[in-house]
């Protein structure tokens, strides 16, 4: 790979509109690190995983996307409890102290951020649209920390009913139910989550959850962050809800990669302001793009 400096990287496909170069360039600005690290991209589909993995470790660590999140598990030597509850990777520090690969689960640091800033109580019920990996990281967090969970997908699928039985296996006690989006229970949420790609860009104007459900909810989290304000979160705010979007999980998420990769901590204030810098940057992109100067 002859490189020159020591490396740190993404590995994921497809990733023409990722944010993750920038942030994390923000983010070893702040630990007084800028320059000193090259942050490459690994734009990899699934099936060539296998030939390009050992470039992958030359790199001090990297962060993982859609499509690798499970598939670098066979490459790792160990898993981080926080990856094992979930079954999926999305930071690798390449070399621990016994010089072995561990595989962590950041997104969830990303999350409980984002529901801590929306000063939810995640003992009360949650909803969460979608029962992919995002939904399954979601909904596990929920019932551990104590909130009923009710689960809505547009079809439950034999997937969905082995993500109910994962939830219970790991939180017995929990209250784990399944729907479908057009039957959304009649009761009161203290967060609606979207866990599904409806609302993001190129379809902005589209939403998971009709505006009038928003009144049982007390706070929403969408896991989008392109848009910056999808319209799940316009309407919310309609509705007087608190609202956040994604900007500050894929902020937080990286800051927790950050640290443990080289033991970098970040305030809160310096997490804000990059969530505000990124979205107005990818905002730009995006306008640009839509415009067609931009060529992804
Ligand atoms: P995923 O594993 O592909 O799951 C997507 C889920 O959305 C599936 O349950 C899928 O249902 C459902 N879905 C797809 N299209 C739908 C539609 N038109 N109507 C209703 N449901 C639909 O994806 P993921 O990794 O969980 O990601 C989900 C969302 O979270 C994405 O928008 C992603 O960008 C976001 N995300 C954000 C962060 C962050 O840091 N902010 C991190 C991770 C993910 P089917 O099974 O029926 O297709």
């Amino acid at each position: 790979m002859g490189q020159s400096k020591p490396a740190y990287g993404l590995l994921g496909y497809p990733l023409g509109h990722t944010m993750s170069p920038p942030i994390h360039e923000r983010l070893f600005e702040l630990s007084g690190k800028s320059g000193e690290y090259d942050y490459r991209i690994f734009e990899l589909p699934a099936k060539v995983l296998s030939a390009c993995a050992k470039d992958l470790f030359t790199c001090e660590g990297f962060n993982i996307t859609i499509p690798h999140k499970l598939n670098i598990i066979p490459y790792l030597d160990r898993l981080d409890e926080s990856a094992r509850r979930y079954g999926a990777v999305n930071t690798v520090l390449c070399r621990d102290r016994d010089r072995k690969s561990v595989g962590y689960n950041t997104d969830v640091d990303g999350f409980l951020r984002s529901v801590e800033s929306l000063d939810c109580d995640l003992s009360r019920p949650v909803l969460i649209a979608g029962g992919g990996g995002a939904a399954r990281m979601f909904a596990i967090e929920c019932a551990l920390h104590g909130a009923p969970v009710t689960i809505a997908v547009r079809r439950i699928k034999p997937e969905t009913e082995a993500l109910q039985r994962d939830i219970l296996s790991l939180a017995p006690k929990a209250e784990v139910s399944l729907t479908t989006l057009d039957q959304l229970p009649d009761r009161e949420f203290e967060l609606l989550i979207n866990a599904t790609p409806v609302g993001m860009y190129p379809h902005p104007g589209e939403t998971p959850i009709p505006a009038g459900y928003l009144r049982g909810v007390r706070a929403v989290f969408d896991a989008i962050y392109n848009p910056a304000s999808t319209q799940l979160l316009l309407d919310a705010r309609k509705m007087g809800c608190r609202a956040l979007g994604g900007m500050a999980m894929l902020v937080w998420q990286a800051a927790a990669a950050h640290t443990i990769w080289d033991g970098s901590v970040y305030t809160q204030q310096q997490i804000e302001r990059i969530v505000v810098e990124m979205s107005s940057l990818m905002e730009n992109r995006f306008q640009q793009s839509a415009e067609g100067k931009v060529a992804n």
